[in-house]
């Protein structure tokens, strides 16, 4: 594979990547191919799956016991196919209130926080979510997770514990 940036042919090997592209701090992949190129510095990473793996993320994070942070609401927002005015309609709330939450600038209100686990759950993912999981959430801590997952066979599988953070 050659580098996009310079034309040098890249080297490629397994690495743990820091997932920064879902635009999560704390996603680390597992094992996978990554090409670096040794003259600039530009990579690139083979990611198979990415429906699955993000699937995964989704579920991790809306089974979570603290509030969301602004980084995973933008990344659940847009893991539903939704731009931040579509978000809006959704919950019933302004544009602004959408970019507040996302960008940290206020924290998602408990109401909010619990309905965007529903429209997750119920959206794409189609998962099962038991109603009781939303009285366990403390809406006052927004922690971040720590996710490291393992491409094994044909899945996305969550390779250590996330830890709770902050
Ligand atoms: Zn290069």
């Amino acid at each position: 594979m050659k580098c996009t940036e310079c034309g040098t042919s890249m080297k490629t090997r397994k690495e743990n990547y820091r997932y920064a592209e879902c635009g999560l701090e704390y996603v680390t992949l597992v094992g996978v191919k990554v090409s670096r190129c040794p003259k600039c510095g530009g990579h690139g990473v083979s990611i198979q799956r990415i429906e699955a793996l993000h699937r995964l993320i989704a579920r991790v994070l809306i089974e979570k016991e603290t509030r969301f942070t602004g980084d995973e609401v933008r990344f659940l927002r847009k893991g539903l196919g939704w731009s931040g005015s579509d978000f809006a309609r959704h919950m019933g709330v302004t544009d602004e209130t959408v970019s507040r939450w996302e960008n940290a600038a206020a924290p998602i209100g408990p109401q909010a926080d619990r309905l965007l686990r529903l429209l997750v759950a119920q959206g794409r993912l189609a998962i099962s979510y038991p109603t009781e999981r939303l009285t366990r959430i403390n809406a006052r801590k927004a922690t971040i997770t720590r996710l490291e997952v393992v491409s094994r066979g044909k899945r996305w599988e969550v390779g250590a514990e996330p830890a709770p953070r902050g």
